[in-house]
């Protein structure tokens, strides 16, 4: 099913969360992971979405793993990611046909990093040099165009490649969204006002599809410094006083990533933010903790159902 119908014909009032993983290079790995994608579709998510690996590195292993979500796991939503680095003349077409032949209906379309090692972009296929150009193929092309929901990437501390001033930043996300884009998700992110200054920015700019801020529950201080550095995220002063102390102890790391993250969801959905993106990082009990935490699972979720209210983050039709 297309993520934004999903969205639009929510039953539920609770907020709505999806959750992201990543390929193993392992068959092993991959073994374990598809059983803890079984155990996690049990909290109920929207939605899965799978990485496409640098540089198209693990296309093949994306697809199955998207394929065994949308077929054996009954997660009727699933989003597989796709990017253009690497993809030689054809190749994308190939991934797209794949992705409907199996009934993966979404593609989150993203321009890639840089090849490892390279320090600038460059197009392998000259038709496809920008997340927008990819966007713009896919809704264009009568095979896919109405197939695919296709949704893109945004960046709420700016794009780490990015000269350009916050509000040229914005208009490309919007060129993205006037080139067929249905929803966003945003880059992982740490200060929680801050998103939500560049949220009513997006607004304001006149972008109404749904925005989908990403979340991602730290799991350990390697991790952590490692992924906000490569995303460009923003780390707050509070945040660093918190885990620099405790860094070598990776229970206590763990714990304040859900208390950080549920922080933050929580004042995001009091601000009308209606859904968010797990990074998992292919690990399952931190994000179950903060949703039991938020009590959007387990034994409140109900009772939490009867009293939230409902304030769609997007216009309905
Ligand atoms: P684009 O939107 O094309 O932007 C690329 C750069 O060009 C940016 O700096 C942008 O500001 C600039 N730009 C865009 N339009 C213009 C314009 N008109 N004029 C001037 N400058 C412009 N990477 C992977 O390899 N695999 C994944 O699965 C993956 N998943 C991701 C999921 C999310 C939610 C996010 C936020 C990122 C993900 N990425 C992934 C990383 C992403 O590929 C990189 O951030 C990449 O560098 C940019 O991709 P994009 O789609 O945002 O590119």
């Amino acid at each position: 099913m297309k993520l934004t119908d999903k969205i639009l014909n929510r039953t539920s009032l609770t907020p709505f969360y999806t959750f992201e993983f990543f390929p193993p290079r392992t068959e092993q790995g991959f073994h374990n992971l598809v059983s803890r994608i079984e155990r996690l579709s049990k909290l109920d998510p929207l939605g899965v979405s799978i990485t496409w690996g640098a540089g198209g590195s693990t296309k093949d292993w994306s697809l199955k793993l998207a394929s065994i979500c949308r077929n054996e796991h009954s997660i009727d939503t699933t989003i597989m990611h796709l990017t253009c680095t690497n993809m030689q003349v054809g190749l994308v077409d190939d991934a797209l046909r794949a992705a409907k032949e199996n009934g993966i209906r979404n593609i989150l379309a993203l321009r890639g990093d840089p090849p490892r090692g390279e320090e600038y972009w460059i197009p392998t296929d000259p038709r496809f040099t920008s997340a927008a150009d990819l966007v713009k193929y896919i809704k264009s092309t009568p095979e896919f165009g109405d197939y695919f929901c296709v949704g893109v990437a945004g960046y709420p501390d700016g794009h780490t490649e990015s000269t350009a001033d916050e509000d040229a930043q914005i208009s490309h996300l919007k060129a993205k969204v006037n080139a067929g884009a249905e929803f966003i998700i945003t880059q992982l992110f740490y200060d929680a006002d801050s998103f939500l200054r560049w949220h009513s920015k997006v607004r304001t700019a006149g972008i109404n599809v749904p925005v989908i801020p990403g979340v991602m529950p730290i799991q350990s201080y390697a991790s952590f410094m490692r992924l906000t550095k490569l995303c460009g995220t923003r780390v707050p002063q509070q945040l660093l006083d918190q885990i620099n102390p405790i860094r070598h102890d990776d229970q206590l790391v763990k714990d304040l990533g859900i208390r950080v993250a549920v922080d933050i969801v929580r004042k995001l959905s009091q601000n009308n933010i209606q859904g968010f993106h797990f990074c998992t990082l292919n690990l399952e009990k931190s994000v179950q903790k903060v949703l039991e935490q938020l009590r959007w699972v387990g034994v409140h979720a109900e009772q939490h159902n009867m009293l939230i209210s409902v304030s769609p983050d997007h216009p309905r039709s």
